[in-house]
């Protein structure tokens, strides 16, 4: 199980997209939320879409390995997904929340826990702002998430820096490749 945290910004997703695609062992964890689709996201790929009736209902059966609150909607890591996925030899990759990690950390201490960071504040500003798809609240709501994620930087197994997104994917798959062929 591999989990990667980081302030939005860092280049989560396109990082984890590339591994994805790196190698058939490795595969994604879909979590459940609250959140609305965008775009050309689909239910059951990107996330699993639930009201937040359906969301508090699995919460309180503990049918979340993890959950939190990010940017005002809920999001959760289905045990059941978790350990299907494991259960076929597969990397199990989770793009989470520190908060979610860190409660992942406790209950699978086995887990690699992967922090990426983006190389500067500047950096980090100027990508959100690029995205041009937030709003000035957005952005500084983020900003401020940021800066409290990344005091929990240090908790993490490994630290890595999204300056170039090749130089930091292959980082990463080194680190897996290192931890998981020990316990395959
Ligand atoms: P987005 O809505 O942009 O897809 O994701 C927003 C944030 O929610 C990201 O930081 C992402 O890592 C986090 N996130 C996505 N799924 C989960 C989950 O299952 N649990 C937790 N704790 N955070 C999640």
């Amino acid at each position: 199980m591999i989990v990667i945290s980081g302030p939005s910004g860092t280049g989560k997703s396109t990082v984890v997209r590339r591994l994805l695609e790196s190698s058939p062992l490795i595969v994604s964890s879909v979590s459940m939320t609250t959140r609305k689709p965008r775009g050309s996201e689909i239910d059951g790929k990107d996330y699993f879409f639930v009201t937040e009736e359906e969301f508090v209902r699995k919460r309180d059966a503990g049918e979340f390995l993890e959950w939190a609150v990010v940017h005002g909607n809920l999001y959760g890591t289905l045990t059941s997904f978790v350990d299907e996925k494991l259960a076929e030899g597969k990397d199990l990759l989770l793009e989470i929340d520190v908060q979610g990690g860190l409660s992942v950390k406790e209950k699978r201490p086995e887990a690699l826990m992967v922090f990426l960071m983006p190389p500067s504040w500047e950096e980090l500003e100027k990508r959100l702002r690029g995205r041009g798809t937030d709003s000035e609240k957005v952005i500084i709501e983020r900003l401020r998430n940021a800066r409290s994620e990344m005091e929990h930087a240090e908790r993490y197994d490994k630290r890595v820096i999204n300056d170039s997104v090749e130089r930091c994917v292959s980082e990463i798959a080194e680190i897996i490749e290192s931890r998981c062929s020990d316990h395959r």
